[in-house]
């Protein structure tokens, strides 16, 4: 008998199993508003102008090698990584109390941070907001973290943030519970506090004595201004409080593939960095044992580079805007063909993702008749919109909500 015959089959992972079934689709007309993924116009991926050239640069670079790099990484990416999270002038930073870890992605620093959190704090239960993005379950059960929560997030009959049961969750949580937060361009609601929310946020998360998890996955991508998108975390390290961030440059950069990320832990006294750095190391020395290089140095030449660094934000203000611009347009068609319900929170929501408030049961049926793929919880990627596809698209979802 075989060794792996009592194997349970898991569940599939939806975001890929609905994609595929939209790739597989012969269908001329199907539109995928599935991944997270920036598409153009033409609805294809698009490489950075920026990232393209700086990667001839470093082909063309004979002093590039393929050694391994150290196990946190190259450190001028890690550092121009957490520059740019809490800007160049933090205090923070010149107080060498706050450093970067270069990690696998967003995903990873998740994991390193999360692992981190478990092991060296003995934190053991965490918070997400319902909904979040997925995979943070997963994450944070596979670093060690035994006991998870939620808090609520999200009011369906308004479409936008629960706020007064957001808090009280939060107040009744059990003190050094880890809160996973997203930094900007919630996923998948779209949905981010004010300025003054996030001050009650933090409130909360001070008095209660709980430990802010920061996923920043979109700096740059929500509004196209890097320090924007970056207030939720200034203000909290501002504040004074101890935390960790994990920053992702799949979407901003477009490197999906190229899994490059970073994970900035910020502590009140620099005389416990050489301690938790050496910890840290442990852990990613376990685990995969360092980083890869290509991403990361692309990332830390453009980020490191004026000139370059003016390039790649005139390229995240080009997706911001095409997103923007898919947005109102989709929200003006929709008011257009008079769909019942109401339709601004397609402009009000930000980043990728919009919450449309579609039923499962419209979803099938956009699946089913019209081709249009996208996840159960009524999530669509703005990305996947394209001004071909857009009339088709207000229409598909104003004769499926008309049923
Ligand atoms: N957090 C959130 C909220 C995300 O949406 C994503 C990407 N889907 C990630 C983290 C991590 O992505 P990656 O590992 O590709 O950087």
């Amino acid at each position: 008998a075989s060794r792996f015959a009592d194997v349970k089959l898991g569940p599939p992972i939806e975001v890929f199993a609905v994609n595929k079934a939209c790739v597989d689709d012969p269908h001329p007309d199907k539109v995928n508003l599935t991944i997270g993924a920036y598409r153009t116009d033409e609805g294809k991926p698009w490489v950075l102008p920026v990232v393209r050239k700086t990667e001839r640069q470093m082909a063309a670079d004979e002093t590039l090698n393929h050694e391994y790099l150290p196990v946190l990484g190259l450190e001028a990416f890690s550092s121009a990584a957490t520059s740019m999270l809490l800007g160049p002038d933090h205090p923070a930073i010149a107080e060498g109390r706050a450093f970067g870890v270069q990690t696998l992605s967003g995903t990873g620093a998740l994991r390193v941070g999360a692992e981190f959190l478990s092991r060296q704090l003995k934190y053991s239960t965490f918070y997400m907001s319902n909904p979040s993005w997925e995979n943070h379950r997963l994450v944070f059960f596979n670093a060690g973290f035994t006991e998870f929560r939620e808090y609520r997030y999200w009011d369906a009959a308004n479409r936008t943030i629960d706020f007064s049961g957001l808090i009280e969750d939060l107040k009744a949580a059990p003190e050094n519970s880890v809160i996973i937060l997203h930094a900007c361009a919630h996923n998948p609601t779209g949905c981010d506090p004010t300025h003054e929310q996030w001050e009650k946020i933090a409130d909360v998360i001070k008095e209660k004595k709980l430990f802010p998890f920061f996923d920043s996955a979109y700096q740059g991508f929500a509004s196209g201004d890097l320090d924007k998108d970056a207030w939720a975390v200034r203000c909290f390290v501002s504040r004074g409080f101890e935390l960790v961030c994990a920053q992702s440059f799949a979407k901003n950069f477009g490197l999906y593939n190229e899994r490059v990320g970073n994970l900035t832990m910020v502590l009140k006294d620099k005389q416990f960095v050489p301690q938790v750095k050496s910890q840290v190391t442990l852990i990613v020395r376990g685990m995969y044992s360092n980083p890869p290089n290509h991403g990361g140095r692309i990332v830390s030449t453009v980020l490191n580079n004026p000139q370059l660094f003016e390039e790649w934000k005139e390229c995240i203000r080009t997706m911001a805007n095409r997103i923007l611009s898919m947005r109102s347009g989709l929200k003006q068609r929709l008011q257009a063909l008079g769909t019942p319900g109401t339709w601004d929170h397609i402009t009000t929501q930000i980043g990728m993702f919009s919450y449309t408030g579609l039923t499962p049961r419209q979803v099938e049926h956009l699946v089913n008749h019209y081709h249009v793929y996208l996840l159960k919880s009524g999530r669509i990627n703005m990305c996947g919109v394209t001004s071909h596809n857009i009339d088709y698209l207000a229409k598909a979802i104003h004769e499926t909500v008309l049923l």
